[in-house]
């Protein structure tokens, strides 16, 4: 495409498309914030329609996990398409979802023995705390209507999703619209006081926990967390003790742990599921992004066999009757199936953990600049707070930090003032080397504007 396409692609988007998460008006003006139109990728790379290449470090928004245009999910989908490409899943089944949720049953030692699906994350989230609110109630127990997140929780965009989200700028417009829910102190590590460990925090973040069920879990129905990096918020880490704290406070009280693993599930922390690193299972696991490899929107609940049981009878009221039209599409599990495929044949977990050393070893010149701190990582994703010297430079240094990473081929999004890198699983070892040594570079240039 000719460079005089690629402005018009850039001006017909700004006319007709409506860009998520972004506040139209930072595209124009003197300083605009750059819109890049895609042409295509390949492995871990964009590429715009100049050929100007951008290495995609945050997954294109945390689901990319085995490159663009991976040719073993290609062939997958093409295969695919040439047999079913949806079919509803009210009184029909296939092979494709079957398959996912047996393995990923399977995955779970079993424990978690169904899976209900969705499309989108934030889909997911709804399901789950109905789901939990609904078991109960067919349990006899319908005053458990209340739901508990952490500070700094995100858990998705839609109506009951935020309503169990802390982030303030994506919540605070819509305030009247909300249902309230309880919200207690975060694990973050960063908010260790003197003298305490990582496993302290989450300690005493349990403990503010264990005090608000012990006065209300006769009307809180469920507990949701994102197990061990609350990454929205901006990667907030925690010691995986707290999930363990979490899982017996919901046994001792009655209260249902709903894990949010969208973000953290699919390899991302260094298992497959976050929660094997505390070596708990919730009552429901959400999964959306990372599992259908990048390709197409799929999410999922995964629920104990005990949920299940609470919803079977030969009263259709107390059925899940819930539903959304590509519910199980079949291209979506068989994208997702590929993906388990490359996991299995390639030893990914184990080939992640080789990578992971190499990027933090390269990593370490900046981890020790002055300007950085709380440089950490957990799996595949690192993170560190940049510390500015006023607050204007604090206001505009995600904007900044993107436009430099784009100029040094590289796709960052800085959260506030903590820049994190969440790279697909497929990087060489040139690109770790590359990755580290640019992200630096931009990083020393954004300080100086
Ligand atoms: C992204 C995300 C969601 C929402 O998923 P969408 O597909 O964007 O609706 C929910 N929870 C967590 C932890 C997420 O990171």
């Amino acid at each position: 495409m000719e460079p005089s396409t690629q402005s018009d692609w850039v001006k017909r988007s700004l006319q007709s498309v409506w860009h998520p998460c972004t506040q139209m008006q930072h595209h124009a003006g003197a300083d605009p914030l750059p819109l890049i139109p895609v042409s295509h990728g390949r492995g871990a790379w964009l590429f715009d329609a100049d050929g100007r290449r951008y290495l995609d470090a945050i997954s294109s928004w945390w689901v990319n996990l085995f490159g663009h245009a991976n040719p073993r999910i290609n062939a997958a989908l093409k295969d695919q398409l040439d047999k079913l490409e949806h079919a509803m899943l009210a009184g029909f089944t296939h092979e494709p979802v079957i398959a996912l949720s047996e393995r990923l049953s399977k995955l779970t030692g079993h424990v978690l023995g169904h899976c209900f699906y969705a499309s989108d994350g934030a889909s997911a989230v709804e399901i789950a705390l109905k789901m939990s609110f609904h078991a109960w109630r067919n349990s006899s127990l319908s005053d458990k209507q209340e739901f508990v997140c952490l500070k700094g929780s995100y858990h998705g965009e839609t109506i009951g999703a935020l309503a169990v989200t802390d982030v303030a700028l994506f919540k605070d417009a819509y305030g009247p619209l909300l249902r309230q829910s309880h919200v207690v102190a975060s694990p973050d590590a960063r908010l260790a006081q003197h003298g305490e460990s990582a496993a302290d925090v989450a300690r005493r973040a349990a403990a503010e926990l264990e005090t608000l069920l012990q006065q209300r879990a006769g009307q809180i129905a469920a507990v949701i967390i994102e197990p061990l990096v609350q990454c929205a918020t901006g990667m907030a880490m925690h010691d995986p003790v707290y999930l363990q704290q979490v899982r017996a406070l919901c046994d001792r009280y009655q209260v249902h742990m709903i894990a949010d693993e969208i973000a953290v599930g699919c390899g991302r922390t260094g298992t497959f599921f976050a929660c094997e690193q505390a070596a708990v299972w919730p009552d429901f696991l959400c999964l959306s992004k990372g599992i259908s490899g990048g390709y197409l929107p799929l999410s999922l609940v995964m629920t104990r066999d005990s949920i299940y049981q609470a919803f079977y009878s030969t009263d259709i009221a107390r059925g899940f009757l819930h539903s959304h039209s590509y519910t199980g599409n079949p291209l979506a599990c068989r994208a997702a199936l590929a993906t388990l495929d490359i996991f299995e044949q390639d030893g990914v977990l184990n080939q992640n953990r080789v990578r992971a050393a190499r990027l933090t070893a390269a990593l370490s010149p900046l981890a020790a600049h002055d300007q950085v701190c709380h440089f950490r990582q957990r799996g595949m994703i690192w993170a560190f707070d940049a510390v500015l010297d006023d607050a204007a430079a604090a206001e505009t240094f995600s904007r900044r930090f993107f436009s430099a990473a784009l100029e040094q081929e590289l796709l960052l999004r800085p959260i506030g003032n903590t820049v994190y890198l969440m790279p697909p699983y497929i990087l060489s070892d040139d690109e770790i080397d590359t990755l580290a040594a640019r992200t630096r570079t931009v990083f020393e240039q954004v300080l100086q504007k």
